[in-house]
């Protein structure tokens, strides 16, 4: 792609990570964020994370030699040829920034908004220039090491920038998924929230702590889930005639849970319980530790991800 130069605005987890990614890839990055701190939390995010690139055969040189900052956003966008925007998810905020990113790049720059939920048709909204290169990619953390970005266009997006995004999320070892609709919440975070509503409404009922929660999915779905997904997990369980036998067995079953599915209240309590409980679990070990053990978990999986779904 003729991509070069790439704009990063909003360096908090999110943007740090695609910053990482970026600068593996050998783009050459310039960061945008009000916080008077952002260069050394930016730099320091990168130096940890940059091991593992290597662990993953990139970033073969030095990020300081690519990486540049900019105290106004107007000047951070002149040379841009791609933004990635990750400013906090508050609709006002981004909308307004987005028009701003809109005002002053190129015509053919591609914006595209990490946002986990507002739609691309708002986002775009306010746009005077060029709407029609404003989109939704939105990733997941660690994003130097998930493959997944979810692509989303609004009304105004033309789906020639689709596909160069797509080109382009493609080069940088991601898996796009181009999504056909705008919903709250895109694919995957939707699937997410459902299993987070009933993780919290298991504890409320002190079924489980969070401990247990989370080891029936560590030790159960989860390690089919990394391969499958959950419709060829359950298209296995119904043996040789797969979902046929499944939904015919198991489909009037389901009615019952579904009637009794229903989100709990978030009552300080219920906040406290879980908080303490993964503290608990945490048993100590620092924040960063912690990311070191899931990326290296992660770069393991991705490489048996590769020999089974090749
Ligand atoms: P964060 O709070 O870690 O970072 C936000 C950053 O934006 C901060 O550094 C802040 O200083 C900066 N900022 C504030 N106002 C700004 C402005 N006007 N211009 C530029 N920068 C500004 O938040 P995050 O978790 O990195 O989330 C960012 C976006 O990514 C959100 O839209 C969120 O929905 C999305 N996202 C988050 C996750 C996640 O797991 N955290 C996953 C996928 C997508």
């Amino acid at each position: 792609t003729s991509i070069k130069n790439i704009t990063v605005v909003g360096t908090g987890v999110i943007g740090n990570g695609w910053i990482t990614r970026f600068l593996a890839n050998d783009y050459t990055v310039t960061a945008y964020d009000p916080d008077p701190n952002t260069e050394e939390k930016t730099r320091k995010a990168v130096e940890r994370a940059w091991p593992w690139m290597k662990k993953m055969g990139l970033a073969v040189g030095a990020p300081e030699d690519h990486l540049f900052f900019e105290t106004d956003l107007e000047k951070s966008l002149k040379e841009a040829d791609f933004v990635q925007e990750n400013v906090p998810e508050r609709e006002e905020l981004k909308r307004k920034v987005i028009a701003d990113i809109d005002r002053y790049t190129k015509e053919e720059t591609i914006i595209a908004s990490s946002t986990s939920g507002i739609l691309p048709s708002s986002l775009q909204a306010d746009c005077k220039n060029h709407p029609e290169r404003v989109m939704v990619a939105h990733p997941f953390n660690p994003v130097y090491l998930m493959p997944l970005v979810e692509l989303v266009g609004g009304d105004k997006t033309d789906k020639f920038y689709i596909e160069k995004a797509k080109m382009f999320y493609d080069n940088i070892m991601m898996k796009p998924l181009v999504i056909r609709q705008e919903i709250e919440g895109h694919i995957a975070d939707r699937l997410m929230e459902a299993i987070w509503r009933e993780a919290l409404h298991i504890v409320n009922d002190g079924a489980a702590s969070t401990e247990e929660v989370d080891a029936s999915i560590i030790y159960g779905p989860g390690l089919r889930w990394a391969l499958m997904g959950p419709f060829m997990t359950l298209h296995m369980g119904g043996g040789k005639e797969g979902m046929r036998h499944l939904l015919e067995q198991f489909g009037p079953a389901l009615k019952l849970p579904w009637t009794k599915l229903e989100a709990p209240e978030l009552t300080e309590e219920l906040a406290e319980k879980v908080i303490t409980g993964c503290e608990a679990q945490t048993d100590g070990v620092e924040m960063e530790r912690l990311e070191d053990r899931r990326d290296q978990f992660l770069i393991e999986l991705q490489q048996l991800l590769e020999k089974y779904w090749p």
